[in-house]
């Protein structure tokens, strides 16, 4: 338990870093403070700890260092030691395991600047590959799938980016194919509503919506209502 905790934080404070940076440099990118630049110490880069120890500044020159690297850290450990205590009915832990490091980094991103990095997408699409063993991988469905996405973003054009669909395609072809499906009308369900909520209380209306966050909570929770799902999509009414 203590294990996944300190590789959950660990693992979610790498890979945040790698999400903001452009090109390899992001190596280095953690272990310094984004304003003085200072190399930090090892005691700064404990994910959690360091962040409320230092009330959120950087321990040499005081400046405010940003929420994201909490809300990535807490969030994924949350994530990681969940289906230690609860199991999701869909049992592939290896691919939850990717799909959390990957997409809550990613989720936090684009709430913050509503881009999707290529090189995340790259890294979740091999790695997921890498996992599944090509087992998910169905030509002709995945294709069509693929062919289907990008009809939806031509008519969408406006609401939705081109990094949304990028990684609705790369999610059918490293999950099960109703998998993706529930996933897909989830991530709609789930933003329809939330959008719509948020419109009630926000002038100016929003345009663009960071989809990422809800593609991440539709496919935690199609994760955890998998067997659900198939039962009422399969006849159980
Ligand atoms: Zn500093």
């Amino acid at each position: 338990m203590t294990l996944i905790i300190v590789m959950g934080g660990l693992v979610s404070s790498f890979l945040y870093a790698l999400t903001q940076s452009d090109s390899i440099s992001f190596l280095t990118r953690r272990s310094r403070c984004d304003t003085c630049s200072k190399h930090l110490k090892v005691t700064d880069l404990i994910p959690v700890i360091s962040y409320i120890k230092n009330r959120g500044r950087c321990s040499y020159c005081r400046a405010a260092i940003s929420v994201n690297y909490l809300m990535v850290e807490i969030l994924t450990i949350i994530l990681f030691i969940l289906p230690l205590i609860v199991p999701p009915s869909y049992d592939n832990m290896l691919l939850y395991y990717l799909l959390v490091s990957i997409l809550i980094p990613l989720s936090v991103y684009d709430f913050d600047t509503l881009l999707i990095p290529t090189h995340m997408l790259i890294l979740l699409f091999v790695c997921g590959l890498f996992l599944t063993g090509l087992e998910f991988m169905d030509t002709g469905v995945d294709l069509m799938s693929v062919i289907i996405l990008h009809i939806f973003y031509i008519l969408f054009k406006d609401k939705i980016g081109y990094g949304d669909i990028q990684l609705f395609s790369i999610l059918t072809m490293i999950t099960p194919f109703d998998f993706f499906i529930f996933t897909f009308l989830f991530t709609y369900i789930i933003g329809g509503i939330s959008v719509i909520i948020l419109d009630l209380f926000e002038t100016p209306r929003i345009t663009k919506v960071p989809l990422v966050p809800f593609i991440a909570a539709s496919l935690f929770t199609t994760f955890y209502l998998y067997a659900d799902f198939i039962d009422i999509y399969y006849g159980g009414f």
